[in-house]
């Protein structure tokens, strides 16, 4: 017997029908004698009209007063999750209670819709599981020092379930989602990408926070912190499959390279839409501007990924960055405001129609040319590098969007991760 978190993402919890088949999948569970905690997400696109009711009545703003009612808005699909989940268990015979991230607590700072975790409060959930009941826990949300209801970023149900599996030393994490595992790149963009029945935690770490929304990257960062036992496995199994089968499928994140992965140089492709850059022509080339610049934008409380500066020539030089493009028109505003004019420059540029590919693996380290090749199979399709970055185990490009699905199946192919593991 073994204390399970299971996480159930939004169309695992898309209708009553898919929220009495997770009923029934965790009842088996329960049956076989585990401790059974489970994170549901809100029902698909629940939390997008909620956030979509939101832009109707105050597109314009964000300031901490509106991020607030954005949390206390989106928080709500979470709530219509757990009630229902909890209902179909009880209905199923199984003994169980909801509650949501405020009740458990769930502790975060105030940074609303992106908060981070601080602290889980056990007791409750402990004192019910010896109960016999099953316990289920709003994903998504938690609370602030003043009582505020907070959320943990888009995908955040995945770090909740996570986090609660830290908390409370779950012997595993299970996060059930609509495809059967980590594949070798997005299956939907790429229908030759294969199922990894083990990532490693590193790569999963690079994968995540360079675009595969499998996982929510702070999910992984808690599961690496925690050595949480961690699976991605499909919710669409039929639920009365055996339990050893079902335990035993998906993907598995390892915390050991085992051999097997050393062999893969290139494990994955990841690939994001969500950055946009900024370039500021003609800047000084002289000490401190990329503080200048980048502390400004830093100030704000903007996030900056890639970063690229060029060679200067008479004394000036071009400077490019990239930031999520909800931060875009506030990263433009504060170079025109607070930038430029000690820079002696306005000519600002902005492109929001780019793309970032990576490439991913461990085995990486160990292994040369493994940029060039991939900018060779991009050459080879005539797509255009406008920035490039890279770190030990991977190496990221920023190219037009358009070329983004062309560029992933090439990549695909060129590191052969269209064939079965040797
Ligand atoms: P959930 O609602 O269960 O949290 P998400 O939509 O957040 O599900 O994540 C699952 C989706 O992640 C898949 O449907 C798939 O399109 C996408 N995805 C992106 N990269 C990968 C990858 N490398 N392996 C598997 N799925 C991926
Ligand atoms: N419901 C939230 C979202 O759509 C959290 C999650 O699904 O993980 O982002
Ligand atoms: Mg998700």
């Amino acid at each position: 017997m073994a204390l399970i978190v299971h996480k159930y993402g939004g169309t695992s919890m898309g209708s009553t029908e898919r929220i009495r088949n997770v009923a029934k999948r965790v009842a088996k569970w329960h049956r076989a004698g585990h401790q059974m905690v489970v994170v549901p997400s809100a029902m698909s696109g629940e939390t997008n009209r909620l956030l979509g009711l939101a832009k109707e009545l105050q597109p314009a703003k964000a300031d901490d007063a509106v991020l607030r009612e954005l949390d206390m808005l989106a928080s709500t699909g979470e709530q219509v999750s757990v009630g229902l989940l909890a209902l179909a268990l009880q209905a199923e015979g199984v003994p169980a209670v909801s509650y949501a991230g405020w009740q458990v607590p769930v502790h975060t700072n105030s940074a609303y819709t992106k908060a981070r975790i601080d602290s889980i409060e056990d007791q409750r959930v402990r004192k019910d599981l010896a109960a016999g009941k099953v316990v289920v826990i709003t994903g998504f949300q938690g609370v602030d020092e003043t009582g505020n209801i907070t959320t943990l970023g888009r995908g955040g149900s995945d770090t909740s379930a996570v986090a609660v599996a830290a908390a409370m030393k779950a012997a595993e994490c299970l996060i059930y989602t609509d495809v059967d595992g980590v594949y070798t790149t997005d299956p939907r963009v790429v229908p030759e990408a294969r199922r990894l029945s083990t990532v490693s935690f590193e790569e999963m770490l690079e994968m995540a926070s360079m675009g595969s929304k499998v996982l929510q990257i702070r999910s992984v960062e808690f599961a690496g912190k925690y050595q949480v036992p961690l699976r991605v496995l499909s919710s669409f199994t039929p639920w009365d499959i055996p339990i050893a089968e079902e335990a035993a499928s998906g993907t598995l994140i390892t915390f050991e390279e085992d051999e097997k992965m050393e062999q893969a140089v290139v494990s994955g492709i990841a690939f994001n839409r969500d950055e946009a850059k900024i370039s500021i022509l003609g800047v000084p080339d002289r000490p401190g501007i990329a503080y200048q610049i980048l502390g400004a934008v830093a100030d704000a409380n903007i996030e900056v990924d890639v970063i690229i500066q060029n060679v200067s020539h008479e004394g000036k030089t071009d400077f490019s960055f990239t930031v999520h493009r909800n931060d875009y028109a506030r990263t433009v505003d504060v170079l025109k405001t607070k930038v430029a004019a000690s820079l002696g420059t306005d000519r600002i540029e902005g492109d929001t129609k780019i793309c970032k590919v990576s490439i991913v693996g461990i085995g990486m380290r160990s292994h040369v040319g493994i940029a060039s090749k991939m900018f060779r199979a991009l050459s080879e399709e005539g797509i255009n590098i406008q920035m490039i970055s890279t770190s030990e185990i991977k190496t990221s490009v920023v190219i037009d969007e358009k070329y983004m699905e062309l560029a992933v199946r090439a990549l695909h192919r060129a590191f052969d991760l269209d064939q079965p593991a040797a």
